[in-house]
Order: C-alpha cells, then sequence, then structure tokens
C-alpha cells in the first residue's frame, strides 16, 4: 500500500488532458507520456500479457492462481483528465491529519477549500487529503483509479495465498471526451465483466445510467417587411418559441433530480429566415425515454399543422442505460456490494444522472458496473481526493477477485 500514493502523485504531474475538437487517438500526443509509464511500471510489477494498442489502450493480465477456472474479470480506468479545466502543472498539496477546517489552496490568489460549502470534507477529519494548489484540477478522476487498480495488482501478486481467477486490467485514453470505449477491443480484452473504477465518494456503486439523445429543430421562416407583412411573414422566431412553450417547464436539468428526466434547451439561435434549437433528452427509464421522443414530435406535428410544413426535427440516440445489460447478470453488482460490506464500507447505489464509458461497454458486450475511486469535485480546481478513500478502493478491488473465485461456480 506505501506506493500507492506516490504512484497517484506521479501520475497527476503528469498533463494527460484530452481534446473534444482532435479527430485522433489518443486526442492529444501528451497522452502517451503516462500510457508509456504505465505499460513499464506494469512490467516492472510482474503483470503478464502487457500491451498497448496504436490508440493508447494498455491492456495487463494476472494470471490465475487457481486449479479451477472461474469467471475471467476486469477493472478498467481512463488516464486522460477533462478538457473543462488545466491539467498542466499541477502541483499536489497533501494535508496530514485533516483539522476539519477551510484549507487554503492557494494564499496568493486567495483560493480557499471550505467545509462550509464542500460539507463532503466534514466526513474525513484526521484523514490524509490531497489537493490541488489551486491553479489546475487535479486528475483523481481517473488517475486515483489507476493508481488504486495497479496497487491492488501488485498486492495479488505478493500475496499469493489470496486465490483469483484470471484478472484483465484495461486504462484508457479520452475518457472525458466521451471516447474512453471507443476504441476498446472487448473481445481481446476477454472479460465476462469488469468494473469501471472511475466513481466519486467510498461506497459509491452504480450500474444505472441515463437513456440519451440529442435533437435539433430546425425551423424555415419567410422574411416580408415587417409594414406590409399581414398574413405573408412567417416568423421562425415566434414558431421557435411556440415550440419551446409547449416544453414541460419543470422537467429541465435545475428542477429534476433522481431517477427524474428532463429535455435541456442548450442552444437557440433565430433570425425571421431560420431559426435553430439544440437540446438533449436524459431518462433513466427507457418507455420515459422514448415517450419523451415522441412528445417532440407531437410537438411538430401540432406547429406544422397550426403554422404550415416549417419545423423539421431531428433525433439522434447517443447513449444508453446500462441497467438492462447489467440486470441480467445482477451478481456483479452483488459480488462488489459483498466486497464493501466485508471492510465495512456501506455501499452507497444510486443512478448516475450522465453516461459512463461502463454503459458504453457494457452495450458492446463488456457488462460494466462502475465502483469509487475516491476523488470529490471533478474537473476543478477544488478537486481532492482523500488517501484513506483511495485505499479503501484497493481493498475493495482485491476483495472482488477473491469473491469472485470463491463465490461463482
Ligand atoms: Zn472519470
Amino acid at each position: 500500500m506505501e506506493k500507492l500514493l506516490p504512484r497517484f502523485l506521479e501520475y497527476v504531474t503528469t498533463d494527460t488532458q484530452s481534446d473534444p475538437y482532435s479527430k485522433t487517438t489518443p486526442s492529444t500526443e501528451k497522452q502517451w507520456d503516462l500510457a508509456k509509464k504505465l505499460v513499464m511500471e506494469l512490467h516492472q510489477i510482474g503483470m503478464q500479457e502487457v500491451s498497448i494498442d496504436e490508440n493508447a489502450y494498455i491492456m495487463a493480465t494476472l494470471p490465475n492462481n487457481l486449479d479451477k477456472k472461474v469467471p475471467i474479470i476486469g477493472f478498467v480506468s481512463h488516464f486522460d483528465t477533462s478538457p473543462d479545466f488545466s491539467g498542466r502543472n499541477v502541483k499536489p498539496q497533501i494535508f496530514e491529519n485533516y483539522d476539519g477546517k477551510d484549507i487554503v489552496l492557494n494564499r496568493l490568489k486567495n483560493i480557499v477549500l471550505s467545509p462550509d460549502y464542500f460539507e463532503d470534507l466534514k466526513a474525513y477529519v484526521g484523514q490524509t487529503l490531497i489537493t490541488t494548489d489551486g491553479t489546475t484540477l487535479l486528475g483523481a478522476d481517473d488517475k486515483a483509479g489507476i493508481a488504486e487498480i495497479i496497487t491492488a495488482m501488485e498486492y495479488l501478486i505478493n500475496h499469493p495465498e489470496i486465490k483469483h481467477g484470471k484478472i484483465r486490467i484495461a486504462f484508457t485514453p479520452d475518457e472525458e471526451i466521451g471516447r474512453g470505449a471507443h476504441k476498446f477491443d472487448v473481445e481481446k480484452f476477454g472479460a465476462e465483466w469488469a468494473y469501471t473504477v472511475d466513481g466519486s465518494q467510498v461506497g459509491e456503486l452504480e450500474y444505472e445510467n441515463f437513456n440519451a439523445a440529442k435533437a435539433k429543430i430546425t425551423i424555415t421562416g419567410k422574411s416580408v417587411h415587417p409594414g406590409y407583412a399581414k398574413n405573408k411573414m412567417v416568423n421562425a422566431i415566434g414558431i421557435a418559441n411556440a415550440f419551446l412553450s409547449h416544453l414541460p417547464p419543470s422537467e429541465v436539468p435545475e428542477h429534476t433530480t433522481g431517477r427524474e428526466g428532463f429535455f435541456h434547451v442548450h442552444n437557440i439561435k433565430g433570425e425571421i429566415e431560420k431559426a435553430e434549437i439544440e437540446l438533449i433528452i436524459r431518462d433513466h427509464d427507457a418507455v420515459h425515454f422514448e415517450a419523451r421522443k415522441d412528445l417532440l414530435n407531437d410537438i411538430k406535428d401540432k406547429l406544422n399543422k397550426k403554422y404550415g410544413e416549417y419545423v423539421n426535427l431531428t433525433i439522434e440516440d447517443q447513449y444508453k442505460n446500462m441497467r438492462e445489460k447489467v440486470e441480467p447478470m445482477f451478481h456483479i453488482v452483488e459480488i462488489a456490494e459483498e466486497a464493501m460490506k466485508s471492510l465495512q464500507i456501506e455501499p452507497i447505489i444510486k443512478p448516475i444522472r450522465g453516461g459512463t464509458d461502463g454503459s458504453q461497454l457494457s452495450f458492446m458486450g463488456l457488462p460494466c458496473p462502475n465502483i469509487f475511486a475516491g476523488g470529490h469535485n471533478f474537473h476543478g480546481k477544488y478537486e481532492y481526493v482523500p488517501l484513506e478513500s483511495m485505499e479503501k478502493a484497493v481493498k475493495v478491488i482485491v476483495k472482488i477477485c477473491e469473491l469472485t473465485a470463491t463465490q461463482i461456480r
């Protein structure tokens, strides 16, 4: 376990920010810097079948140490960091024995990490917190996951008395720009199921995410001199406004939580001749999700009937709720739950209000719930991770390997 912290610090000080506007994989050259280091390290700790492909996807094997066959399982995390905030020159700070008070991240710029605002901090009094210096993100998302997986594998290598089946691990680029799973070779990985180690606080266990689609509404109008426009002008802006007024006002991100779905209008532009609305649809429930699409179609039809054929609508699916892929093999969730409980960690099972790489992987044939990596306040300068939470994640990974070997026939 003593290598967990130095490992993590080494990873976060290597800049691996991804770039949504790049067409290459990995999206940024610099992701290779950490990828190559990780490959070396996997060799060093004694992992087998260590590979890195032309897109920087890393895979490795911890061989079965049993005399019987048990399911091959995997652990997955990503080494890129979010394009939302700088990941250059990360200078992690370590606060031992946290006293529960404000943490001054940056005296010069007066940046303070305060439990008055970030209440989760109160749970970590007495623990060791790793924070930023207030000018970058930390990258615990998801370098904590990588450090934890490697440390767990090293632990199992050094403790052959713990029996386990074949374990596969993978580290991917570009998760933060939604492409972490795109070029993931599920067949080569060869696991029956896997866990992304990419969640937040201790105990998180997630196997449900949104169904997601995006829609674009295009309205064509007719411009006529306003003084002579009666019964002639078609104002696309007015029709756009009518379209929006048919959407349920309470079903928006700022008024929904838990399993409640929403429409989110995130872009609108318009002139008399042409208006465009872009929105996203999110819902955990597949039936409600389809009903939301139907509603958009109904509004379109209604407006076209009223004004003439001026409204065009396109809807494109983005990702789906992994629940339907995980539920048929629910033991993969139960094993993670039991691993946590046996370590006195209370599992926190809740639906993700977003997507994960695990959902894409689940539909690619690798059912893949998500477990905690320990960090908080991802994608910004207030990001931090308690060392103790990372240690717990290591223990959960080890325990999942152990339980899979003993429980699955
Ligand atoms: Zn992540």
